[in-house]
């Protein structure tokens, strides 16, 4: 557990809300599922791509779903000591549909051998999700999204670096600020719940940017211990 920060007292009305719509959205969604899964192995020809359609959103659905459960329980966490790094390889396979349809390269650059940390797996793998995400949705036209583990200051830090469209002041001074979105569809969460969740873990998270040149996030974690 964990006291709320100011900034996330907006976060209180976001949870209620989820609370309420993903109750509402969980049967409909997994019976969607289950009955698209059945008609995916009975359809041929066009009846199969039209099948393959639906199948492609519920899954969109799903996502947005666990999110949304994130959002309603992102203080009830339970602590394990985990390999950052397989976290990170999880977010990134959660992503990679979206990344390869915008024409993104992600990387993972390792330079530490399984840096362990005490977290919630769950919480910390939506918090990469949440980042990795923003670096796509920031190069529509494709590019490179590289994340990078290292030591410093007896810490492990993880930066996601990418070559985005990037943040001018305005936008960066107002990040963590639940429902502050630039984007047609966007929530405004994202951040918000990530720094939340970086705190719980006794973190601290960073953000450079430069408007057409990209964005470096670095988040700071405790580390467990070291393998050589
Ligand atoms: P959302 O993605 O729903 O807009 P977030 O909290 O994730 O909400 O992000 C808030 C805003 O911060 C975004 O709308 C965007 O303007 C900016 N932002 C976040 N990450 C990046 C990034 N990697 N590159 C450029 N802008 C970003
Ligand atoms: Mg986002």
């Amino acid at each position: 557990t964990f006291s709320l920060s100011p900034e996330a007292q907006g976060i209180q009305v976001a949870e209620q809300l989820a609370s309420a719509i993903s109750q509402d959205m969980q049967f409909p969604v997994e019976t969607l599922k289950e009955c698209t899964q059945v008609l995916m192995k009975k359809s041929r020809g066009i009846n199969r791509k039209y099948i393959d359609l639906i199948h492609e959103e519920v899954e969109r659905l799903e996502i947005l779903l666990h999110e949304l459960i994130l959002v309603k329980d992102y203080h009830n966490l339970t602590f394990h000591s985990r390999d950052v790094q397989l976290i990170l390889e999880d977010a990134m396979i959660v992503l990679t549909s979206q990344a390869v349809f915008n024409n993104i390269t992600m990387h993972i650059d390792y330079r530490l051998n399984a840096p362990m940390v005490h977290c919630d797996e769950a919480h910390l793998r939506q918090e990469f999700i949440n980042l990795f995400k923003n670096a796509i949705e920031a190069m529509p036209d494709g590019g490179y999204l590289m994340i990078r583990t290292d030591v410093e200051d007896n810490k492990l830090l993880v930066e996601v670096i990418d070559e985005g469209v990037g943040m001018g002041a305005t936008v960066l001074d107002q990040l963590g600020t639940p429902f502050v979105t630039t984007k047609p569809n966007g929530k405004g969460l994202g951040i918000a719940i990530s720094s939340e969740i970086v705190s719980a873990h006794a973190g601290t998270i960073e953000f450079e940017s430069k408007p057409g040149q990209g964005t470096r996030v670095k988040i700071y974690l405790p580390l467990l211990n070291l393998k050589p």
